[in-house]
């Protein structure tokens, strides 16, 4: 191995040892006769110091590289209070890995304010500054903890296919591809799939996956390709089993990152408190009466940001569920109750994270939503195929991965959260 110690590994067994350790050089400061650098890895920062009277030629070469090339240092590890970590090391050794041009497209430790879209056309760059890595160590966590906690509650994982012949939900806004001279669809969500799916047996399934969505409006909440934990389950009563999976699951993977990734969320000074379940379930009619008392709103409409925003000022949640929506404003598959829908959207701060419902699962109900919302009935065989041979009662949501972290993170752009946005103008890098 090129190193003996990251730079979180050093403790006071090393002191006074040989160590090699590498990195980015980070920052270099000349005094003449010293030399201190600050290499930057994986785990942290450490401090490399370089002693001219003693090493002539090795400090005329570290001191003349560019910041944030790569290096390997070999020396004695010395107990030193004053420097960070306690300890630095007395260079003795060094070998260039990798040189870095200069200038740098961008700054990695200037506190200059770089603008996003420099940001994201040099996100590599981008990502070796602290709290920018941090965001996508805690995404890594959440998916891990999401789906720890489905695993543990009887889901099994599955992985549904992304091009389909059909889009999901009938609507527009799908990216439509060429496959092999036939029309194809990129899927906007597993939706059919993992519905067709709880006719298996498998009873519960998850799907943490892309998904693809042709809409125009350019906007800091929506991508045109985006994450989602998606999950379906069998043998419901109502949606109301849907909706505790989707409270408990979100605040067991809170609380572990909480637990686990102190040091990032110390980096990204996001302020992470979230209630404890059971969240407050609001229906549409009361949210309804929120926005006409505070404005012009038609009973029947469905809400976008402005009345999202202006419920999260009017009402005290930090998080909670919007249920009972008009059937008339729900995807087809979504169970009736009256004019009412038995689905439910889950806003965070202000934003939907999550929407969920109980689905029709009689075949002839789900023939005549889908004529009602003039859907032909021809394009979708294989998806009702399963409902003519025995479909159990069940729901399931979709819940965004960048919505949550956005929210979660107290971050204003969507983008923040994916390592390589897709929106209508950017497919690079
Ligand atoms: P919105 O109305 O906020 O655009 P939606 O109701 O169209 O969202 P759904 O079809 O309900 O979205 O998708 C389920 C979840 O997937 C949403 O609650 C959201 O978290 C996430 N999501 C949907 N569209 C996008 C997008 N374009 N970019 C990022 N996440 C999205
Ligand atoms: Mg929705």
């Amino acid at each position: 191995m090129l190193r003996t110690h990251y730079s979180d590994e050093v403790d006071s067994t090393d002191y006074g040892g040989n160590i090699t350790v590498a990195g980015w050089i980070e920052d270099i400061r000349n005094l003449g006769g010293i030399a201190f650098v600050v290499l930057r890895d994986g785990h942290g920062k450490m401090q490399l110091t370089a002693i001219k009277k003693e090493h002539p030629e090795l400090f005329k070469e570290l001191t003349s590289l560019n910041r944030e090339s790569v290096i390997a240092a070999s020396g004695t590890c010395q107990e030193n209070e004053k420097v960070m970590n306690g300890w630095e090391l007395l260079v003795e050794e060094m070998t260039l890995l990798s040189h870095a041009e200069a200038p740098l497209p961008m700054g990695v430790v200037d506190k200059v304010n770089v603008d996003f879209d420099t940001r994201l056309d040099n996100r590599i760059i981008d990502l070796r500054r602290d709290n920018v890595k941090a965001i996508f160590i805690i995404r890594h966590s959440f998916v891990q903890f999401a789906s720890e906690y489905l695993r543990n509650h009887g889901f099994t994982e599955v992985h549904t296919p992304k091009i389909s012949a059909t889009s999901s939900e009938g609507g527009t806004e799908v990216f439509k591809i060429d496959y092999f001279g036939r029309d194809a669809y990129l899927v906007q969500s597993p939706q059919l799939y993992k519905q067709m799916l709880m006719a298996s047996g498998l009873e519960r399934v998850y799907e943490i996956a892309w998904y693809f969505r042709a809409e125009e409006h350019d906007t800091s909440r929506h991508l045109n390709e985006s994450t989602a934990v998606d999950i379906e389950m069998a043998f419901i009563e109502n949606e109301e089993d849907v909706m505790r999976v989707a409270e408990e699951m979100t605040a067991y993977a809170a609380q572990k990152i909480i637990d686990e990734n102190s040091k990032e969320l110390d980096m990204i000074k996001a302020n992470v408190d979230l209630p404890s379940p059971p969240y407050p379930r609001i229906s549409y009619d009361e949210v309804v009466e929120v926005l006409q008392r505070e404005g012009d709103f038609t009973w029947g409409k469905d809400l976008g940001t402005d009345e999202e925003n202006l419920l999260a000022t009017q009402l005290e949640y930090d998080i909670y569920f919007i249920t009972d929506f008009p059937l008339s404003i729900k995807p087809f598959y979504a169970m009736p109750n009256g004019r009412y829908a038995r689905a439910f959207d889950l806003e965070y701060r202000g934003m939907e994270i999550t929407s969920g419902a109980q689905r029709i699962h009689d075949y002839t109900m789900l023939v005549e939503r889908m004529r009602a919302h003039g859907m032909n009935i021809e394009n979708f065989e294989e998806y009702l195929k399963p409902f003519r041979y025995g479909m159990p009662p069940h729901g399931g949501f979709g819940y965004g991965i960048e919505r949550f972290l956005m929210r979660f993170l107290d971050l204003d752009n969507i983008r923040e959260c994916i390592l390589f946005p897709r929106d209508r103008k950017r497919i690079t890098p």
